[in-house]
């Protein structure tokens, strides 16, 4: 059955060349389809094996564990990466950068998503997260959500009803994002790219973007910024192995070379440890662990 997957399979694959912090063992297959078939095919694999599977985007949001991932993980940045544009909305797929889409339409005169520029991912990641910054998230802009179910059968979801929530959105188990429309509005491409470039330098004054990392490691609490509660919690610049809490952005936990998973657990060990004993609030993990 994997021999009629068009697309690449790869065994033991490592996982530290697919994300942005690059940490994380191998994956005992990995699979980068070609098409919607080919995921569809993937899909009927794992269940005929009774394999558990992960879906990966760009991997910029994720932390993959040292021993790596059993069964098998479908990478999806590079493939299913169509935008098309109709009038003030465009119909893109799960593999798209988030980037390009914003890049795409700024060319063609058609923004309001400026809000999410500087965020790394492709477009499935930045659903399934409902990516996005204090100006907004993806979900304020999201018409129509395709997806395949574990079953491979195609399912549509219209947003609303509470499914975006904050750095995340509520859609079946199991199910894997195809795509998804987008309203635009018409701007002039003039102030689109003069916003485009305000907002990527503050992120660049403000975040430590030389370095590997995986964007915010916890959600923001009700009650203030969790970059501000670890900092004062003393924790900012603290390291074990090669990890290291950022001097720049305490919500960001940087890999200065060679860290490992384990390294990086146990810096969020140390802050979430601090930060509760200090304020009594238990932070919440924005970052998505996974594997062994
Ligand atoms: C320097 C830096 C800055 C960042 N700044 C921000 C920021 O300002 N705001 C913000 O919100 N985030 C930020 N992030 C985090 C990251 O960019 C987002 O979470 C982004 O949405 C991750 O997209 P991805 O494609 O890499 O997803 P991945 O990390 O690959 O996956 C994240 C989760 O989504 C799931 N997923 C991915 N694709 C699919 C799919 N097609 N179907 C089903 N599930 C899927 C995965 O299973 C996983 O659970 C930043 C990260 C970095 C490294």
């Amino acid at each position: 059955m994997l021999g009629e997957i068009r697309g690449e399979v790869r065994f033991k694959e490592p996982l530290c060349f697919h994300t942005s912090l690059r940490i994380g063992g191998p994956a005992d297959i990995f699979i980068i389809p070609q098409d919607a078939e080919d995921v569809r095919k993937a899909l009927a694999f794992a269940e005929k094996d009774k394999l558990p599977y992960f879906v990966l985007g760009g991997g910029y949001n994720t932390l993959v564990k040292d021993k790596g991932i059993r069964g098998v993980v479908i990478k999806l940045e590079g493939c299913l990466g169509r935008m098309e544009f109709h009038g003030e909305e465009a119909t893109v797929g799960a593999g798209a950068g988030l980037s390009a889409l914003i890049r795409e339409g700024a060319n063609l005169g058609l923004g309001g998503i400026e809000c999410l520029i500087g965020i790394p991912a492709t477009v499935g990641g930045a659903l399934a997260m409902n990516a996005g910054t204090h100006d907004g998230a993806i979900g304020d802009f999201v018409s129509a959500v395709y997806f395949l179910y574990p079953d491979g059968t195609l399912g549509e979801l219209k947003p609303g009803n509470g499914a975006f929530v904050y750095r995340g959105l509520q859609f079946p188990p199991g199910a894997v994002l195809l795509g998804a429309r987008i309203r635009l509005t018409r701007r002039p491409q003039r102030e689109i790219q003069a916003d485009l470039k305000q907002r990527l330098k503050m992120k660049k004054a403000t975040q430590p973007l030389a370095l590997a990392s995986a964007g915010c490691v916890w959600k923001n609490p009700s009650s203030d910024f969790a970059g501000r509660i670890v900092e004062r919690a003393g924790c900012k610049g603290k390291r074990i192995g090669g990890a290291e809490i950022s001097a720049k952005h305490a919500n960001f936990i940087v890999n200065r070379g060679g860290a490992t998973a384990a390294d990086f657990l146990a810096l969020m060990d140390l802050a979430r440890e601090r930060v509760w004993k200090q304020t009594q609030i238990m932070l919440e993990p924005e970052l998505k662990v996974v594997g062994e």
